[in-house]
């Protein structure tokens, strides 16, 4: 796209020329239309629970509900909706902080095995209370990076695992935890024995508010923004990550990390 711009002059010898300008505005626009289209999908995931609550508040406003158990489960319905609702605000506002900042993430020598554990703590009652087995392995492994933020990305990584695992009907349900040395990377990886993800979807996963299943990621009170926020976190620590799955196997998320130099 281009700004055209023409301006006529008048040289010294008299004679009349015009000069034009082309100004190269595509990024502008791009950015533009990209900017549009964030606010477009924002509001749409802020209007879904938005819509929901105001449906069941309606509702128990109107009827004259006698069903106590019903009145239950609409207003636990809203209270869920509005949990997710901040839940996808706080996301937004973190990764804005975490895209926006010039400063990089306070770095430190941080002890992986304490990582893994301390998010071992958080999801082992979550994991057990979905009957999904929470295994943690854990080599001697030091990396230099920000503790609460690879807490965060964990977090994340292994709270999909289980939650993915545990909607399966039949058969193992199992997460791992491991963090290991290679020759050249420090690996922290998720595996898990869920529903697999299709191939076609594999590179798409990390975009915001991509989901696979829409109606599952929302059942489970997703925000279609965890993946989004691992991969700023990988990203800011110089490192990358990797996806492996195959349809109803199971899924292993691989974070590469640098060693200390
Ligand atoms: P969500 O809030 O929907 O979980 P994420 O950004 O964390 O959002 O993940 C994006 C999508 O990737 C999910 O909706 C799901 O479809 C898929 N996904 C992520 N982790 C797993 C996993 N361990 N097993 C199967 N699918 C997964």
């Amino acid at each position: 796209y281009f700004h055209v711009k023409v301006i006529p002059v008048e040289l010294k010898s008299g004679d009349k020329i015009f000069v034009i300008l082309f100004h190269d505005v595509t990024k502008e626009r791009k950015l533009d239309e990209m900017r549009r289209e964030f606010i477009a999908t924002v509001s749409h995931e802020l209007r879904t629970p938005l819509t929901s609550i105001h449906g069941y508040a309606e509702t128990l406003l109107e009827d004259d509900l006698e069903d106590k158990e019903l009145v239950k489960r609409f207003l636990k319905i809203i209270e869920e909706e509005s949990a997710r609702m901040t839940r996808l605000i706080n996301d937004l506002l973190d990764l804005e902080k975490m895209e926006e900042s010039e400063v990089n993430f306070e770095m430190k020598d941080v002890d992986l095995c304490e990582v893994i554990e301390y998010v071992y703590k958080i999801i082992q009652p979550i994991a057990e209370e979905n009957e999904v087995d929470l295994v943690v392995e854990c080599e001697d492994v030091v990396v230099r990076g920000n503790k609460e933020r690879l807490i965060q990305m964990l977090l994340n990584l292994v709270d999909n695992a289980v939650k993915y695992t545990s909607l399966k009907e039949k058969g193992e349900k199992k997460v791992w935890v491991r963090a290991y040395d290679t020759p050249d990377w420090v690996v922290l990886e998720v595996e898990d024995t869920g529903p697999g993800i299709p191939k076609e979807a594999q590179s798409r996963i990390f975009e915001k508010f991509y989901r696979v299943d829409k109606a599952r990621s929302r059942k489970m009170g997703g925000t279609g923004l965890g993946l989004t926020i691992v991969k700023t976190i990988v990203d800011k620590h110089g490192g990358r990550i990797e996806v492996e799955s195959e349809i109803n196997q199971g899924t292993v998320m691989r974070v590469f990390l640098p060693k200390r130099g």
